[in-house]
């Protein structure tokens, strides 16, 4: 199968199950998570027409920035980022999801700040409580929210989550329904329901979190096809 033929089958899934929350497919974006292909395979994605590439590392996105693989789509940083690489990504991307520490607030909004311009982020979130995992805890997100708003050179424009990886068949629709209440409840409360995004699912479990009510899909595998980790 071709990335163009992948991507027709997924919108079709992703159509199916908006469908079954009274939304169609045009109401979800399907962020192509384009780790480990190379500049050939974001542009074969483009050109299939999918909504937004998301990439994981920054050596790496810079490398295909330079070659201009994302010419045509918007770009979201999905990884997780350390300070230190900050002010490669600020005003590089559309959106970076992954922003998970009041630490990484602040110095997004340093970097932003002297570049004269707001950048959007998603709020990761936590919320399998896994000590490996980057994200704010959902006890933690209303007061990171609170403070994110205090940052001018920064607009919060939704949650993402990656949820633990669970082995009953879904078992993710609780993680995933519990991020979509804590969406809800910020958007009203902090954020005057301006929010736009919740951007949770991946390959395995997209159509549950579709489902569960996120309209931002990260799917990587079953676009580009398996990810080879041993170079
Ligand atoms: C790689 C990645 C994905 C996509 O994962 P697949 O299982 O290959 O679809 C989604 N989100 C993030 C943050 C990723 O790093």
């Amino acid at each position: 199968m071709s990335i163009a033929e992948n991507i027709a089958v997924i919108r079709q899934k992703i159509d199916a199950a908006a469908r079954e929350t009274g939304r169609t497919g045009a109401d979800i974006t399907l962020v192509g998570a384009s780790k480990m292909n190379d500049a050939a395979a974001c542009r074969q994605a483009i050109a299939a027409g999918i909504d937004v590439l998301g990439e994981n590392r920054v050596q790496e996105m810079t490398a295909k920035l330079a070659e201009n693989a994302y010419d045509g789509a918007p770009l979201h940083f999905i990884g997780h980022l350390q300070r230190n690489k900050v002010k490669q990504v600020v005003g590089k991307v559309a959106i970076i999801e992954s922003v998970g520490s009041t630490e990484l607030l602040q110095e997004i909004e340093k970097q932003a700040a002297k570049l004269e311009l707001v950048q959007d982020v998603l709020l990761e979130v936590n919320i399998g409580g896994e000590e490996a995992k980057s994200g704010f805890a959902p006890e933690a997100l209303h007061e990171a929210a609170e403070f994110a708003r205090t940052l001018p050179h920064i607009r919060v424009r939704g949650l993402m989550t990656i949820p633990p990886v669970e082995t009953e068949p879904h078992e993710n629709m609780v993680h995933f329904r519990k991020v979509h209440a804590l969406y809800v409840d910020i958007n009203a409360k902090i954020y005057d329901n301006e929010m736009e995004y919740i951007s949770m699912g991946m390959s395995g479990d997209f159509e549950d979190a579709i489902r569960a009510g996120s309209n931002m899909v990260r799917v990587g595998t079953a676009i580009f096809g398996q990810r080879y980790y041993t170079k």
